[in-house]
C-alpha cells in the first residue's frame, strides 16, 4: 500500500470507515515528494527524536520513522488509530500517543521519550491551532528545531521583517526564539480533501541564546503587544493600550531609545522592541 496513492488511500480510509473531520483540520498528503521532502528539510538522524503533531494515517510518520532514532506521534482522532497500527506495524521505532496536543505537556513527553536523543518537531499541522501549538512549542524550550507544514500566510507572517504587513506580535516571538525560514511552498492539490489555501513548509532551527537582551521577557511581550494593537495609529497611541502612562512620557521615551515620535509599531525591530521594553520597564516595573 502507497500511503500518498489517492486510491490506496481512499481504499485504506473506506475500509475503516473513516471520514474526514473539518474541525480536525485534517488535511491528509497525497502526493509523497512532500512527506519526503519535509522529512528531509528537518534534518533528522539515528541521534533524533522527532515529536510530530497528527500522523493522520501516517505518510510523514513513515518517512520520519526510516530516518529518525525515534517518532513519538500524538492524534487526537480515536478513528485513526487502528490505521496507524496497520500503517506503522513496520517501524518498532514509532510511539502513538493518543490525545490533545493542547493539552500534552510537552517537557514531560520530551523527557519521558526522547532521553539521550536530539528532540525536535516535524508536523504537517491541524492549521486552526497553528499559532497556539507553535506557541507552545518555542516556549517549552524543549526542541531543537520546528519544521512544520502550515498555511502559507502564516509562514509568511512568521518570516515577515520589519515594515511589512505581515509584520506583527506572532512575527517577533517566533523570532525572538527561532530562525525561521520559508523553505518551499505546497500547492493545495497536494492534499485530500484539498484545502482552499496554498500552503508552506518552514524551518526553525531554536536559538542558542535570546537574540536581545532584555529585563524581562513579560514586560518584553507586554511592548510588543502593546505595539501592534492599534495598527493605524502611531506607536505611542498604540503603547498606551498596555504601558498607561501620558503620551508626553511616552514620546520621551522613544526620544530617548533612538525612535522617531511618530513611527508606527509595525516599523520596529526585535531590537528596538526589545530598548524600548527595558525602557518602560524601568519607569513602570
Ligand atoms: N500528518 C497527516 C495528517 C495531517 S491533518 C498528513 O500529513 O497526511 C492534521 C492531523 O492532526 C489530523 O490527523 C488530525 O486528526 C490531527 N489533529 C487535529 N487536532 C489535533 C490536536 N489538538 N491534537 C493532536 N492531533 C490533532
Amino acid at each position: 500500500m502507497n500511503l500518498c496513492d489517492r486510491n490506496d488511500i481512499q481504499n485504506l480510509l473506506a475500509r475503516h470507515g473513516f471520514r474526514f473531520a473539518k474541525s480536525l483540520g485534517q488535511n491528509f498528503l497525497i502526493e509523497d515528494w512532500v512527506p519526503r521532502d519535509i522529512a528531509e528539510a528537518c534534518i533528522v538522524d539515528k541521534q533524533t527524536g522527532v515529536l510530530e503533531i497528527g500522523p493522520g494515517i501516517g505518510p510523514l510518520t513513515q518517512q520520519l520513522a526510516r530516518r529518525a532514532a525515534k517518532v513519538v506521534s500524538v492524534e487526537l482522532d480515536r478513528r485513526l488509530y487502528p490505521i496507524l497500527a496497520e500503517t506503522m506495524a513496520d517501524f518498532d521505532n514509532f510511539t502513538l500517543v493518543p490525545g490533545d496536543i493542547m493539552k500534552c505537556d510537552l517537557k514531560a513527553l520530551v523527557a519521558e521519550h526522547f532521553d539521550g536523543l536530539r528532540p525536535i518537531l516535524c508536523a504537517n499541522l491541524p492549521y486552526q491551532i497553528t499559532t497556539p501549538v507553535l506557541t507552545a512549542c518555542v516556549e517549552s524550550g524543549c526542541f531543537d528545531s520546528l519544521t512544520v507544514l502550515i498555511q502559507k500566510e502564516v509562514a509568511q507572517r512568521i518570516c515577515a521583517k520589519p515594515g511589512t504587513a505581515d509584520y506583527g506580535a506572532f512575527t517577533l516571538l517566533m523570532q525572538y526564539y527561532t530562525e525561521p525560514e520559508l523553505l518551499f511552498t505546497v500547492p493545495n492539490t497536494c492534499f485530500l480533501p484539498s484545502p482552499k489555501v496554498t500552503s508552506a513548509v518552514i524551518h526553525c532551527p531554536v536559538r542558542k541564546a535570546p537574540p536581545v537582551e532584555v529585563v524581562s521577557e513579560a514586560a518584553l511581550w507586554r511592548t510588543v503587544r502593546a505595539g501592534f494593537a492599534l495598527r493605524r495609529k502611531t506607536l505611542v497611541n498604540s503603547l498606551q493600550t498596555g504601558w498607561p502612562l501620558p503620551k508626553e512620557q511616552l514620546t520621551q521615551i522613544l526620544t530617548d531609545c533612538g525612535l522617531r515620535p511618530d513611527i508606527r509599531g509595525e516599523r520596529l525591530s526585535l531590537e528596538d522592541y526589545a530598548r524600548l521594553a527595558n525602557a518602560l520597564s524601568a519607569i513602570n516595573p
